[in-house]
């Protein structure tokens, strides 16, 4: 099981500085899957993602659109804090991903997946500019996937949280629009050109 596996996981230099892995948290059967980037201070101490000011906005977030962090899944790229908050490195995100988060991703199968900044977005737009396609919807590696600034960026910068509010308040149409695709058999089964070339669809 992912979350114990993680917890004792000793497969990149990420263990070293842990305190705790914060594999992820939601309801299995959840229809939309956030991706951040990697567990920060607060995250560290207490094995829970997003439970710091990020988290909180996040939350915030998620009221505007009706909805709890209970209704959803919440997880990162890695699952242990890089020390001093640096950038995960591509070694680590890639022993990571490869280990936790595709199978969180194929076990939880959501019909919508956010991804919270651009180490998150990566993964499935590898050569996107999350300033042109925040809030717009792409099918990419055979998911619905919808990049996003990350919570953490408006608190640094103002203008950011109406941009955010903006793209969230999308969230409910397109969760609509996925379980379509997904009762119509299209999650999941796009073409080899698909998973290289994300394909933006046109659902605004
Ligand atoms: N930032 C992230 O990317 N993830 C967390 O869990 C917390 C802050």
């Amino acid at each position: 099981m992912v979350a114990k596996e993680a917890s004792v996981c000793v497969k990149c230099d990420l263990y070293h500085s842990r305190k705790l892995a914060v594999p992820g948290e939601g309801p299995a059967e959840a229809e939309i899957m956030f991706i951040g980037e990697g567990p920060g201070f607060h995250e560290n101490e207490r094995g829970r993602p997003f439970v710091g000011q990020a988290g909180k906005f996040l939350d915030e977030l998620l009221a505007g659109i009706g909805m709890q962090r209970e209704q959803v899944f919440i997880t990162n790229v890695v699952k242990c804090r890089p020390p001093g908050n640096r950038d995960p490195r591509p070694e680590e995100v890639e022993t990571c991903t490869s280990n936790y988060l595709d199978r969180q991703m194929q076990a939880i199968n959501p019909s919508v997946i956010v991804t919270l900044g651009r180490h998150s977005m990566g993964l499935f737009l590898p050569n996107a500019k999350i300033s042109d396609v925040h809030g717009q919807a792409f099918q990419a590696k055979g998911r619905l996937v919808v990049p996003m600034y990350h919570p953490a960026a408006a608190l640094h910068q103002q203008s950011l949280r109406p941009v955010l509010e903006k793209d969230f308040s999308k969230l409910p149409a397109l969760i609509a629009k996925g379980l379509e695709a997904s009762a119509g058999g299209e999650n999941g089964s796009s073409t080899p050109q698909e998973k290289q070339n994300p394909k933006q669809l046109n659902l605004f």
